[in-house]
């Protein structure tokens, strides 16, 4: 099939921190004329992703500044541009400084985002240019003269030599119920991140929030933060919410992964004799962890990932996706002044009534149900992974076509180390790649941006070295 050796234009398609990432590092590095076509379907989203276009000042990063360099082989980047703009990014009680240990606003590393992509724009070399187009990317196809065509919600076709799908997170998707028809009521909220959904929920006098994960706490926080004086209901199956940030002294752990089969159950039990000898703090271990997570996930058999997932994963999420101190504790006050009530259990079902809407609870380890009257209900669940009931037309488009195939645990696609797509036959693309969540089921640690800003400068040097 004939095929350029050397891409002269390449499509990425989002433009969150994945895209955005890939696309300034093609910019700064291609050295010979090369076209980058950089698309997102949301202006407000454009070079920023759901993650980073919020313009909320108390929704912070969860991760401090020194770890939040778009480079990895540059850590202190992100640090040294907040640093010039301290004036701007100082606002109390959210920001009081702005050093390593600070966990700035997610809106500030949007606007940095901004600035990287920016900047690679504008020291590009001669030819180098990128194409910026807010709209949703619908289909994509290979065609037989080794070109991929691409067609734009409104027709627009656009010939591209390579493509990088960096399609990220998605809205989440609703939970299993009988009478699945009060998922159309104005009174539910299926996508926590579209904007207005806040003000409408500021217009309630009690609201209930599926899910107790990041997303519940980003919205907790907010609604605080806006002056809401209703009843906030969080309900998740075990009632739990992620742990807080401390500092703790580094370790050397690593596990053995010689004695047995690798198992989750016996690793949780090496980890925890560890900190019971040592005395260390836990959030230290996970910490050290963190390099070794995808190999980890990579030795564990299909079987033992399902029981991972089964049993372990929320357990792991609040352990290693903690908040950060400020965001704890103001969470905290919430939950004690007795405005945010938390319900361990699972909702059975929605009623829709004249002024509300009542909900059935079964709590946790207890067979009588119990209802819950609210005004309105936000699904905070997360994003929806399983790529088969995803609303997208591109991704559908896809699998139709059999270009990608979902993981065995749906938790994204299968992808090859490089990033390269593996097709429904198992062949892996060499001209259409990934990165960042659609990997989560082959890597696991894979959607944050430590893991992220590697993924992005190793995919977008492959992809200029042809
Ligand atoms: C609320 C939130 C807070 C987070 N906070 C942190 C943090 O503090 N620290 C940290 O390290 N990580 C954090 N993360 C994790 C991580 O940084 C994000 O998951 C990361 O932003 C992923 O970037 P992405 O570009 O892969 O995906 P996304 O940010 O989801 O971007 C994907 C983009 O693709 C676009 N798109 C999708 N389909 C199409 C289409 N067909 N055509 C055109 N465009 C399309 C979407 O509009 C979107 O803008 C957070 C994640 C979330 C969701």
């Amino acid at each position: 099939m004939p095929m350029p050796s050397k891409p002269s234009e390449i499509a990425i398609i989002g433009a969150g921190y994945s895209g955005t990432l890939v696309a300034a590092h093609l910019l700064k590095e291609s050295k010979v004329p090369l076209t980058v076509r950089l698309f997102d379907r949301d202006p407000k989203q454009f070079g920023r992703g759901i993650a980073y276009a919020t313009p909320l000042d108390c929704q912070l990063l969860n991760v401090p500044a020194a770890n939040m360099s778009a480079f990895p082989d540059d850590p202190g980047h992100f640090l040294r541009w907040a640093k010039e703009r301290e004036a701007q990014l100082l606002n109390p009680p959210w920001v009081v400084e702005v050093g390593p240990k600070s966990f700035l606003p997610r809106r500030a590393y949007g606007d940095y985002l901004a600035w990287v992509l920016a900047e690679a724009e504008r020291a590009a070399a001669p030819g180098v240019t990128l194409i910026r187009r807010a709209e949703k990317v619908a289909k994509l196809s290979p065609e037989p003269n080794g070109e991929i065509k691409l067609v734009l919600a409104g027709g627009q076709v656009f010939r591209v030599d390579r493509a990088v799908l960096a399609l990220g997170n998605f809205p989440p998707g609703n939970l299993p119920i009988p009478d699945p028809n009060f998922y159309r009521s104005p009174r539910y909220h299926r996508n926590p991140w579209l904007p207005g959904v806040l003000e409408r929920i500021l217009e309630t006098r009690s609201c209930l929030l599926v899910g107790s994960g990041l997303t519940m706490v980003d919205w907790a926080v907010s609604l605080g933060q806006y002056g809401y004086t209703g009843q906030v209901h969080v309900v998740s199956r075990r009632g739990f919410w992620p742990k807080a940030h401390q500092a703790a002294d580094p370790v050397g752990f690593a596990l053995d992964l010689e004695t047995g089969d690798p198992s989750v159950r016996a690793w949780v039990r090496q980890i925890r004799a560890y900190v019971a000898k040592t005395g260390c703090d836990w959030r230290a271990v996970i910490d050290a962890l963190r390099p070794h997570n995808q190999r980890l996930w990579q030795s564990l058999p299909l079987a033992e990932k399902r029981r991972f997932m089964r049993h372990a994963r929320p357990f792991w999420d609040l352990h290693r996706h903690r908040l950060a101190p400020g965001v704890a504790a103001r969470l905290e006050a919430i939950a004690e002044s007795g405005q945010l009530v938390r319900h361990a259990g699972r909702v059975q079902g929605y009623r829709e009534t004249e002024t509300g809407v009542e909900v059935t609870i079964r709590p946790r380890g207890v067979e009588r149900a119990e209802t819950l009257e609210v005004e309105a209900v936000v699904n905070c669940s997360g994003s929806e992974s399983n790529y088969r009931r995803l609303e997208s037309a591109l991704v559908r488009n896809l699998l139709d076509q059999g270009l990608i195939r979902p993981d065995p645990l749906s938790l994204g696609i299968e992808v090859a180390m490089d990033g390269g797509l593996v097709n429904a036959q198992g062949v892996i693309s060499d001209r259409l790649f990934t990165l960042g969540p659609p990997s989560k089921g082959m890597l696991w640690e894979t959607t944050a941006v430590p893991e992220l800003r590697v993924q992005a400068q190793r995919l977008a040097g492959l992809l200029l070295a042809g």
